[in-house]
């Protein structure tokens, strides 16, 4: 069973693309049972092409007018019921043979900053919920984009950031802290009252990008008990932060032993931002999951520690945050 921390399948359904990373018809073939799948409103066409090679430093996009994002949050929120996927609200959910997926707002744009519409949210199956993308809004800033850089880019959660935060403890919604700028970070994890969750982020040590964790960010997840999900964007992988395919999958093992290594194997799992991403031509997508697993085999993880990694992990910090 593998459960994976972050796709974008939604973004790509909502848009009329065919799917890069995630062909579910893939799924039982490659042990994929889902995890988290996000809705992101992307802001304007061609604000976030992708560099190919390090160094980079892309500016924050401009905020997004609310109305605008709720529209578009409604919209993705309808294209991932056309999935027809049962939507995770306890982790005993997941189950060998299908796919389960997490509903995931990855940047809290569209919700009211006074919070009167989170419980509807949640009626609808949100259990996971980032502050941020890599932009400002009402709650938080996120880190813009850049190699090499620290995670260390702005000021920290406003007040609705610090209820949201509260809110979600409250409701038992996942706080994702992937993309939070540093003191953001710092913030949220010292107000929540669940494990600290990055669902996809790597080691700033092995790969100096803003989006990844430094070893004090790590440490503190795993001191909560928490889980950090390993992205398989090459661009957050490479020591040189090149964002190229041609890369090999054992980048990935190498973020997986360091954080196994800093802060124990019950902390870290997958976090693919598959569809979302520049991944290795190695692992191509959902059908590459069984080479990752098989990469980490070979680099000494026995069978216990894979099941950790690649859903234990995971269905943990789910039973622990979830109500
Ligand atoms: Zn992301």
């Amino acid at each position: 069973m593998i459960i994976d921390g972050h796709n974008d399948l939604v973004l790509r359904t909502w848009r009329e693309q065919q799917t890069k990373h995630v062909d579910l018809s893939q799924a039982r073939a490659a042990d994929f049972c889902g995890g988290f799948f996000a809705i992101w409103v992307p802001g304007a066409p061609g604000a976030m092409d992708e560099p190919v090679l390090a160094p980079y430093d892309i500016p924050l996009e401009p905020q997004l007018p609310r109305a605008h994002a709720v529209e578009v949050a409604r919209e993705q929120l309808a294209a991932f019921r056309s999935l027809g996927l049962p939507v995770a609200t306890s982790a005993d959910e997941f189950v060998d043979g299908r796919v389960t997926a997490i509903l995931h707002l990855e940047g809290a744009e569209a919700l009211d900053p006074m919070l009167t519409d989170l419980v509807d949210w949640y009626r609808e199956g949100l259990r996971s919920l980032g502050l941020v993308w890599a932009r400002r809004n009402v709650f938080a800033e996120g880190v813009p984009f850049r190699f090499p850089g620290s995670p260390d880019t702005g000021p920290g959660l406003t007040i609705a950031g610090v209820r949201l935060v509260e809110a979600c403890n409250d409701l038992g919604i996942v706080v994702d802290l992937s993309h939070l700028n540093e003191k953001g970070f710092w913030d949220a994890a010292g107000i929540t009252t669940a494990p600290l969750v990055a669902t996809h982020s790597n080691a700033h040590a092995l790969c100096a990008s803003t989006r990844n964790l430094t070893d004090r960010q790590l440490d503190a997840i795993g001191t909560s008990g928490g889980v950090v999900g390993v992205n398989f964007a090459v661009g957050f992988l490479r020591e040189d932060g090149n964002n190229v395919e041609d890369t090999p999958l054992t980048e990935i093992v190498r973020h997986v032993s360091y954080i196994a290594k800093r802060i124990g194997i019950d902390h870290v799992a997958f976090g693919s931002d598959f569809d979302g991403a520049v991944v290795s031509h190695e692992v191509g997508g959902i059908q590459g999951l069984p080479a990752i697993v098989s990469a980490l085999a070979e680099a000494g993880f026995d069978e216990q520690d894979i099941a950790k990694i690649t859903h234990r992990n995971w269905l943990r910090v789910l039973r622990e945050t979830w109500r």
